[in-house]
């Protein structure tokens, strides 16, 4: 092992929750999209609820689950344990107790429990993300850094995208951008495209329910237009959150000034695929979007007439769904 890769072995915040293979949606080309496990903020719509908290959590497959009781056997503190009621046994789980340590998922023999968020050595994340060089050569993709958000890592951010460079390799970081300028500024040397995620254009909505600082997200993204960064806008559209007339004008009024200066807007219609993990996760409390259908691209129509009239050209600089497509 190098020296380099010595010290890379050290780095192991924060949790990874996922590196995903072939993804078409998070920058062009095929790409492998690294998911880190933490975000500072709670949109109530997040369809990767495994990737809010910075812990350990476990998933649980109810209909994988045989009752073979090997979970509780290994569990250290109390929290999987069998409950007798009579003749029949049934197996409890409270995660007020767990810590997360992944025994009953080690025991497990039918994958019915997983552990969301494994350590993982960053020069093995190099490694897996270079393996695909050949497809990202031949489709112009690459490597994204997502989560969560990356930037609740700077300096492991900073240090996993400069790597993924020196391998090559063409990396986009997937943010919402709340955070210091500070924190996004060293990265202009090593990120080749932004994918800067505004949920809406309203500070109290921001606030109270997404819990972040629009001013603070949109001094960065202009920071980084400013500073000549490659930069898409990511618009999540969510049905009765920023759907609205008065939405799409505010962003249309907004995004507008950018024309010619960013390299796209992408409009990511609203999909209820997360609302599994949720209950995979014990956390169906949270999701406040039970019950709520995908949204369907024709229903951004007048709002994607509006971005065309302001000067976004669909297909190229105004995507629907975040496919970029290939060998741009
Ligand atoms: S992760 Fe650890 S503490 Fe939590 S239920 Fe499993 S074995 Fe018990
Ligand atoms: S070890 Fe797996 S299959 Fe057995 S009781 Fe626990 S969760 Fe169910």
């Amino acid at each position: 092992m190098s020296t380099a890769e010595a010290q890379l072995e050290n780095i192991k915040e924060p949790l990874i929750t996922n590196i995903q293979r072939y993804s078409l949606q998070d920058g062009p080309g095929f790409r492998t999209t690294i998911f880190l496990k933490g975000c500072p903020l709670r949109c109530p719509w997040c369809h990767n609820p495994d990737t809010q908290l910075t812990k350990k959590e476990i998933s649980y497959y109810a209909e994988k689950c045989i009752g073979c009781g090997r979970c509780a056997e290994r569990c250290p503190t109390g929290s999987t344990y069998i409950e007798q009621r009579g003749q029949e046994a049934f197996l409890k789980y409270d995660r007020s107790k767990c810590i997360g340590c992944g025994k009953c998922a080690d025991a497990c023999l039918t994958g019915a429990r997983d552990i969301a968020g494994r350590e993982m050595p960053m020069a093995e994340i190099i490694r897996e993300a270079a393996a695909d060089n050949m497809f990202f050569f031949n489709s112009g993709g690459g490597v994204t850094i997502s989560g969560g958000d990356p930037m609740m890592f700077p300096e492991y951010t900073l240090e996993l995208a400069k790597n993924l460079r020196q391998e090559g390799l063409h990396v986009a970081l997937e943010t919402s951008a709340f955070g210091p300028w500070h924190h996004l500024q060293p990265l202009l040397q090593y990120v080749n495209l932004f994918l800067i995620d505004i949920k809406a254009m309203d500070a109290e909505k921001y606030k109270n329910i997404i819990k972040g600082n629009l001013d603070v997200i949109l001094n960065n993204f202009e920071n980084l237009v400013k500073a000549g960064a490659a930069v898409r806008a990511r618009l999540p559209m969510i049905p009765g959150f920023n759907n609205s007339q008065r939405d799409y004008e505010a962003y249309t009024e907004y995004l507008g000034k950018f024309v010619g200066r960013i390299e796209a807007v992408d409009l990511l219609p609203f999909h209820s695929y997360g609302e599994k993990k949720y209950q995979l996760l014990g956390r169906m409390e949270s999701y406040q979007y039970l019950n709520v259908n995908s949204m369907e691209a024709k229903e951004l129509k007048p709002f994607i007439k509006m971005l065309i009239e302001a000067g976004f050209v669909a297909g190229k600089s105004l995507t629907v769904g975040g496919l970029i497509g290939v060998n741009k």
